[in-house]
């Protein structure tokens, strides 16, 4: 494998990220990237905007990407797409049935959280998401600027978090139908930040398995945080599944202590193979 720098899960504000498209671009440039994808949650109108401007990215690699929301059964799942066609008919469905299940899903937070005492929630997330892709962050800062929590790992842990309210799942596609969404749109499918679930290891081989009868490709064994031994343990757990691997920063911007942008390539033992999209 030939060592570069790659970042193959990142976001903008097209989805939850702070930073324009463009501005991601500049920093993934600065960062000695060489392969970039950009990774919004269920959208890829950043990519579509950045791909626009040939300009912009004419000395770096830019591929098409999107970070899906599904369900492997009762969990919450991710996978990262990475080269599709955008415009392939099943994807842009696909794209499409993602965007009304967001839209959906914070009806349903905001009725809960008016339940709860917190009067105009959806309106106010709206508000802030703008023309981005509305998530729970957008809820979360609203609750923080209402005073209604004393900061954003407040509003998580009492309302949006896992197994609160705010956490509604069940409007999402199945882990395989989204994989064949990507696959049948030429792209390469990656099950995201595979230590994130909190599963234990019988279950996550389990889903990983099940990934692997859908049709993915590749797991991420780099996300951000994996020290050297979790990345070492994950790609043993690609190698064993018949999995390539993918990694990247899940860069949402300038967070202390946040990930920084870049993965380099010459941290993957020998035998594992980089997923196949550069
Ligand atoms: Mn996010
Ligand atoms: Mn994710
Ligand atoms: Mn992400």
């Amino acid at each position: 494998m030939r060592r570069m720098i790659i970042d193959f899960h990142t976001h903008s504000h097209a989805s939850d990220g702070s930073l324009s498209p463009s501005e991601l671009l500049g920093r993934a440039r600065s960062a000695g990237v060489a392969a970039l994808a950009l990774t919004d949650h269920d959208t890829v109108a950043g990519y579509v905007d950045l791909k626009q401007d040939a300009t912009a990215w004419d000395d770096i690699t830019l591929l098409s990407g999107a970070e899906l929301s599904c369900n492997w059964g009762k969990v919450g799942v991710h996978v990262v797409g990475l080269g599709m066609d955008v415009d392939h008919p099943v994807f842009v469905r696909g794209m499409h049935q993602l965007s009304t299940a967001r839209m959906q899903r914070a009806e349903i937070i905001g009725e809960r959280l008016e339940k709860a005492g917190m009067s105009g929630a959806l309106a106010g997330a709206q508000a802030l998401a703008g023309s981005s892709q509305l998530g729970r962050p957008h809820f979360a800062s609203w609750m923080h600027a209402q005073g209604h929590v004393r900061d954003l790992s407040q509003a998580y842990g009492r309302y949006l978090g896992s197994g609160k309210m705010g956490d509604v799942k069940t409007l999402w596609p199945e882990l395989a139908e989204a994989v064949a969404w990507i696959r049948e749109s030429g792209g390469q499918a990656v099950l995201a930040h595979p230590l994130n679930y909190k599963m234990t290891r019988t279950k996550l081989r389990a889903c990983v398995s099940d990934f692997v009868a859908a049709g993915g490709q590749a797991i991420e064994v780099f996300s951000g945080r994996q020290s050297g031994e979790q990345v070492r343990d994950l790609c043993k757990l690609a190698l064993d599944s018949g999995l390539a691997v993918s990694a990247g920063s899940d860069f949402h911007g300038d967070r202390d202590y946040g990930p920084r942008l870049g993965f380099d390539t010459e941290l993957l033992p020998k035998d594992a193979t980089l997923v196949n999209v550069v």
